[in-house]
């Protein structure tokens, strides 16, 4: 067989440049030693999952601390997955949580083009270059013949794929590949595995230590038969003159290094490092499975913006994730930049990283509590100016106000602040009593309906909006001991009984009323807040609902 013939009739010299060509064009990159190149290699999908962020995170934080690149492929082969504006999601929805890359797709960069349908040349020349050293070869099987093998396959248990006695194509002779190609029969090139599977090697994984590899046997697809590449093949040659250092991906390609590690080895060049990491899993009842993109709202990546999670708190509980000593380290350092973490490869996950919501919102609220009232105007304004209602929208519209509430909500100046808040999307619905457009109370009182009407009217009667915090609770107070209720609270502790209730029985009849909510914070500010008509107004609407 003329292997250079047949590489020049499938893909002739004038469609691609010297194989040098692309050598000089992206030159090792000049970098510190030890710098590390790294890179996320999304699908346009238009869907970020969770898993995008945590495994962009780690590569972000091993290629900056290095003092290495961070870039961004765009893995767009597979033209059925492609979403206009899915490039932009990936950088706006990445940017949000604090991460951001040196080069790539629609950014600069002297290592691109960043899209893999726009590389095509460089896949053609080195798939010419594997078929003129008899490493590839082209396939004329139709999918009913690729069907019938698989079928065989699965009836006798063998190992499925495209291998030996199964690779048709393999040993066509040259009289029958020029007929093919005459009679205009659509192929696809596949490589010609040297591989034996019965040869096991052990390969180092950053992430999972010392793995054992077998050899790959498949005669893999490398282009397709519209002269896209697969995966396989655009990874190891974009992986190369990208110069990438080290392959940080999602655990579920670790199957198909055994196919990389062969493909690096044809092409003449140097195998990365590799790091597969953990996926994310949920406890569902009795069993552990991935996050889902179909049946968890949380895989989404938007799910977190809609929520108006801090970034800053899903970045602080990504790293919980990604970093087992990460933890001790916050908790020692609560208020130091993230960044300032020193991130490690080798303290990360060897098996799934179990996803946890209960603690995402412990660490959302601890974050919280770190905002000043300002920071969170301005965060939960532009969560409502995003996914709000028009009533939220205008919540912001007077500053002053929302700042007194937000400093109340969140105990600013007070002995320890409050931690109500996990998200913005919460909180802004926790506040909605605040304001008249949304206070829609329904009133649940512990007592009868005929006691709280009287403590209220009594209350009412002497409210005055001058009164400082503690004239006004013995206003309270003095309710309460005219209605019967116990407001020495020694005294009611001795003998519950002799008493319908105590003062504090009466302050809460007095938050229903005002706010709608048994639980709120201090009452005598919510009634300064909310102003002396308003007050005035709600007991008299309390009032009103109990006849
Ligand atoms: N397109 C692949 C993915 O999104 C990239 C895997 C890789 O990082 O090499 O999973």
């Amino acid at each position: 067989m003329d292997w250079n013939k047949l590489a020049q009739a499938l893909i002739p010299d004038e469609n691609v440049k010297p194989l040098e060509w692309y050598e000089a064009q992206y030159p090792e990159r000049n970098l510190e030693k030890g710098a590390q190149v790294t890179r996320l290699a999304p699908s346009p999908t238009g869907f970020m999952h969770i898993g995008n962020l945590y495994v962009a995170l780690a590569n972000e934080r091993i290629a900056h601390q290095s003092g290495g690149v961070f870039y961004l492929r765009i893995e767009d082969t597979d033209d059925k997955r492609k979403v206009e504006g899915a490039v932009e999601v990936i950088h706006s929805s990445l940017k949000y949580f604090g991460v951001a890359f040196d080069e790539g797709a629609d950014l600069c960069g002297n290592y691109g083009p960043y899209y893999q349908r726009q590389r095509a040349e460089i896949y053609h020349a080195y798939a010419k270059e594997l078929i003129k050293n008899g490493l590839a070869y082209p396939c004329f099987c139709s999918e009913d013949e690729l069907s019938a093998i698989r079928d065989h396959q699965t009836e006798n248990k063998l190992l499925p794929g495209y291998y030996g006695e199964f690779a048709k194509c393999r040993n066509l002779t040259e009289e029958e590949i020029y007929a093919n190609l005459k009679a205009g029969k659509p192929y696809v090139i596949r490589l010609r595995s040297q591989g034996n599977v019965d040869v096991k090697h052990t390969f180092r994984d950053e992430i999972k230590g010392e793995i054992t590899v077998t050899e790959n046997n498949q005669d893999v697809v490398i282009l397709k038969s519209d002269g896209i590449p697969t995966y396989h093949f655009a990874h190891a040659i974009d992986d190369h003159f990208m110069r990438t250092t080290l392959v940080l991906r999602g655990e579920e390609w670790l199957s198909s290094l055994p196919i990389h590690i062969e493909l690096f080895k044809v092409l003449g060049f140097k195998l990365p490092k590799y790091a597969h990491n953990c996926s994310i899993q949920k406890i569902d009842g009795e069993t552990r499975r991935k996050l889902s993109k179909r049946k968890d709202p949380e895989a989404s990546l938007t799910f977190y913006r809609e929520q108006g999670y801090h970034p800053e708190a899903v970045r602080t509980y990504m790293m919980t994730l990604l970093n087992s000593n990460f933890e001790e380290w916050l908790l020692k350092f609560p208020d130091k930049p993230l960044d300032e973490f020193k991130y490690s490869i080798g303290k990360m996950g060897k098996s799934g990283a179990l996803f946890d919501i209960v603690k995402l919102n412990d660490i959302s609220k601890t974050h919280m509590a770190k905002l000043s009232e300002e920071q969170a105007y301005d965060f939960f304004k532009a969560w409502a100016d995003e996914y709000g209602t028009d009533e939220q929208k205008a919540y912001f519209a007077d500053k002053a106000y929302m700042l007194k509430v937000l400093s109340l909500c969140m105990g600013i100046g007070g002995k320890k602040r409050r931690k109500d808040f996990i998200c913005a999307k919460q909180a802004v619905e926790m506040i909605s009593y605040f304001f008249p457009s949304t206070f829609a109370p329904t009133y649940e009182y512990r007592f009868d309906k005929a006691v709280v009407k009287t403590v209220l009217a009594a209350f009412k009667g002497i409210y005055n909006y001058a009164d400082d915090c503690s004239a006004w609770f013995e206003k309270v107070k003095q309710v309460a001991g005219e209605n019967g209720f116990a407001t020495d609270m020694k005294a009611y502790k001795a003998d519950p009984t002799a008493y319908p209730g105590n003062v504090s029985d009466v302050a809460e009849m007095l938050r229903i009323a005002t706010t709608g909510l048994a639980n709120t914070p201090d009452l005598w500010t919510i009634m300064q807040i909310l102003g002396e008509s308003e007050t005035l107004a709600r007991l008299d609407k309390a009032v009103q609902a109990l006849n």
